[in-house]
């Protein structure tokens, strides 16, 4: 089966050309302008862009969490991931019964004949026994070459220095890379407590009791932590300038850090937290939104690579019936965002159209990077090779943002009525139309697990850029 897409301007993480697409089974086959080839399906896609398949590597789908489970399944999260130009999906499977190799057999059995789009799976360590530590080999060799560990959500995921340290440690044989969730537990559990005791239940006293310094300063702990092991790191979910600002500083020197923001902590403030009543609460995520001044902060470190990667941190809860869990307390109201759907036209309208990246930035976050960094090595371009995983953007397409409309299993989305120019028109999955620009056309089970490489990240002692 050959598929040609005729006519549109091909997006690199570094460059733009005029070409046609040819797409044979899988894989890409070539890319030329005026290629002449016959092929069983045409498409004009002239006056669009095309990219690689966006990259999420940063999902948490049917996770248990909180006395509850993330609203979308990997039927639902990955066909809203579909319709908003997002082929692969990096998800956290969570240890489980103390077991790393009965987290990573959980997710598994979550995914299996339900994903649209392929996955892979990062494990979170929640409890770094010796046991867990000397599993973390078992995953990688399942393909499972990164980690987490949480320096917040005390009594829940948090694992303290020691742990963290072990496990930085431990990759020097396992290869790998360790991601953190930094901010400090001890401090915010402290924050919350005395919150809670003045009488602030509302959703705005999440932001107060989370202070950005709360995040810088874990963000620096963990950066000598890496040093001392002598391996890089990668923090997640970066929501800060404080926190970017010390990222920036140990990368200046060279030590190996890396880093991610997500949609919405370019795009949303912390004043939807102080929304009337309890709808606050549909904007509680950890790190919480910040100002628009960090946005700027945070817009200038993707285009500059200080931070590498965009992806969503899609951690989707109703508001009725589960954010609604912390009406009285919110400190029990579940902690996150839906997003799978919506980084591409918020990407492009808040990020190109507003000239703070250009096209080709916006494939190199939310593409090329996490995909090489993550070791998917047929994922992350349009080349001879690789997976034949294409959106075509239409940069004319409008999109107005609603819950109505969306795929994600949610009630509300943290950006309704917003008006986005530039959208995906059609999605291919390993050369399959997945979505024709209204309906997502796959079907449950299609998607691949896919086993990744170390990409840079090998065993040893890894101590520079
Ligand atoms: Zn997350």
């Amino acid at each position: 089966m050959r598929t040609l897409l005729r006519g549109g301007t091909v997006v690199t993480a570094t460059d733009q050309l005029r070409a046609d697409v040819l797409v044979e089974d899988r894989r890409i086959l070539a890319l030329q302008q005026d290629l002449e080839a016959t092929a069983d399906q045409e498409f004009d896609v002239s006056g669009t862009l095309v990219l690689p398949g966006l990259v999420d590597s940063h999902t948490h789908l049917a996770m248990p969490t909180m006395g509850t489970v993330t609203a979308d399944d990997f039927a639902s999260g990955t066909e809203a991931a579909a319709a908003g130009g997002t082929t692969t999906i990096i998800d956290f499977a969570l240890q489980t019964d103390g077991s790393l190799r009965r987290g990573l057999a959980a997710w598994e059995e979550r995914a299996d004949g339900m994903a649209h789009i392929d996955y892979g799976f990062h494990l979170a360590i929640t409890e770094a026994t010796p046991d867990a530590i000397a599993e973390m080999a078992d995953v990688v060799a399942d393909g499972v070459t990164s980690f987490k560990i949480f320096m917040a959500f005390k009594g829940s995921f948090m694992a303290d220095d020691e742990q963290l340290l072990r496990v930085l440690r431990r990759t020097r044989e396992t290869g790998g890379l360790v991601q953190v969730h930094a901010e400090n537990g001890d401090a915010i559990e402290v924050n919350i407590t005395e919150a809670l005791a003045r009488g602030e239940t509302s959703p705005f006293a999440h932001a107060t009791t989370r202070p950005t310094s709360t995040e810088q300063e874990a963000t620096a702990r963990a950066v000598h932590l890496a040093r001392w092991a002598k391996r890089p790191i990668f923090v997640v979910h970066v929501s800060s300038a404080d926190a970017a600002r010390e990222i920036q500083a140990a990368r200046d020197e060279g030590v190996p850090v890396y880093g991610e923001t997500c949609t919405h902590y370019l795009t949303l403030t912390e004043d939807e937290l102080a929304r009337p009543g309890f709808e606050g609460a549909k904007y509680v995520c950890s790190p919480p939104l910040r100002s628009h001044a960090d946005h700027e902060v945070l817009w200038s470190a993707l285009r500059q690579r200080a931070l590498q990667i965009c992806t969503t941190d899609h951690c989707p809860f109703t508001f009725c019936g589960q954010k609604q869990l912390g009406e009285d307390d919110f400190s029990k109201i579940p902690n996150g965002l839906p997003t799978i759907e919506h980084r591409l036209p918020l990407l492009f309208q808040h990020g190109v159209r507003a000239g703070r990246l250009s096209v080709s930035d916006l494939v190199a976050v939310a593409s090329t990077n996490p995909a090489r960094m993550f070791g998917l090595e047929r994922k992350g371009a349009i080349a001879p090779g690789f997976d034949a995983d294409i959106v075509v953007l239409d940069p004319e397409k409008s999109l107005t943002i609603n819950a109505q409309a969306q795929h994600m299993a949610v009630d509300y989305t943290p950006f309704e009525g917003w008006e986005c120019r530039g959208a995906a028109a059609l999605v291919f999955s390993r050369g399959e139309l997945i979505f024709d620009g209204t309906e997502v056309l796959s079907q449950p089970g299609r998607g691949e697990y896919v086993p990744r490489s170390f990409g840079d990240f090998g065993p040893g002692e890894i101590t520079r850029l």
